[in-house]
């Protein structure tokens, strides 16, 4: 009676839960990219429907099927031939891929609201860090609605104790405003012009991250951030690029990194220091 082997419904389970996910990973990978694309400009969000950014020609239902629908029309525009950035079928995997990722590495069968809240905040991830990616800001509300994440985070799910939110929310950022503040007086002094090291923006993003995922996620997510910031960093300069780059991306990819892995992070480096017991 192999059909009503409970691990048969098991693996069943998982199976269209993998769909499902997979569809609204999808379908609001795509919301992101008219996130990404019209907050900076302060265009609506609702009010235009798709269009082409070269000709202006309203995109078909048809052609909205993320990801797929760019693959079929091979990155080009079906009314006037240009090339659609592959930026838009990369954020919608990407947001799939992270979906994917929360419904294996988060209990989402036992911890169901963590597991949502983990999801909406690495959607938030993606706009805070292609928006910064493009403009060198990260906007308030972003960091308002990572807030308001966090408090529902502590008002409905366990996962955390409220002294790991609050030692979470300042320390890494306390550090980077100190950072951003001794570097502001230290080039107004030498150079004569304020550059600051960190970015206010950075430092309240670590603020509102670590009030979500707790100290240890938090402490790994900046290494993460700073050592991802660092290798990309020294690439450009060994190609002769710009060097001014934006922080915010590369914290980004850390504090997905933490959330998902943060603890087994920093047990695996504290165990590196400790004496096998005898
Ligand atoms: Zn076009």
């Amino acid at each position: 009676m192999i059909f009503l082997d409970s691990r048969f419904l098991d693996v069943r389970a998982y199976l269209i839960a993998y769909l499902i996910t997979s569809f609204f990973g999808l379908c609001i990978g795509s919301f992101l990219n008219v996130c990404i694309y019209r907050i900076p400009k302060g265009e609506s969000l609702v009010k235009r429907s798709s269009h082409c950014m070269t000709c202006g020609t309203k995109i078909r239902f048809y052609d909205l099927v993320p990801v797929f629908s760019w693959l079929f029309l091979k990155g080009k525009c079906r009314g006037c031939g240009e090339k659609i950035s592959g930026r838009y079928p990369l954020v919608e995997s990407l947001n799939c891929v992270l979906y994917l990722l929360v419904l294996t590495f988060v209990d989402v069968f036992t911890y169901p609201v963590h597991g949502l809240i983990t999801a909406i905040s690495f959607s938030l991830l993606i706009v805070i860090g292609f928006i910064d990616y493009d403009t060198m800001e990260i906007y308030g509300s972003h960091l308002v609605m990572l807030a308001v994440l966090a408090v529902l985070s502590a008002i409905f799910t366990d996962v955390l104790t409220i002294p790991e939110r609050l030692i979470g929310a300042v320390c890494i950022s306390v550090p980077f405003f100190i950072i951003g503040e001794v570097s502001t007086i230290y080039t107004k002094k030498k150079y004569g012009e304020r550059i600051r090291g960190i970015e206010l923006g950075d430092t309240l993003l670590m603020l509102c991250a670590g009030l979500l995922i707790g100290t240890k996620c938090i402490v790994a997510s900046a290494f993460i951030g700073i050592f991802t910031a660092a290798v990309v960093g020294v690439i450009g300069k060994i190609r002769g690029k710009e060097s001014k780059i934006s922080f915010g991306p590369y914290l980004a990819i850390g504090i997905v990194f933490g959330t998902l892995w943060g603890n087994q992070i920093i047990d695996w480096y504290m165990s590196l220091f400790t004496y096998p017991q005898v």
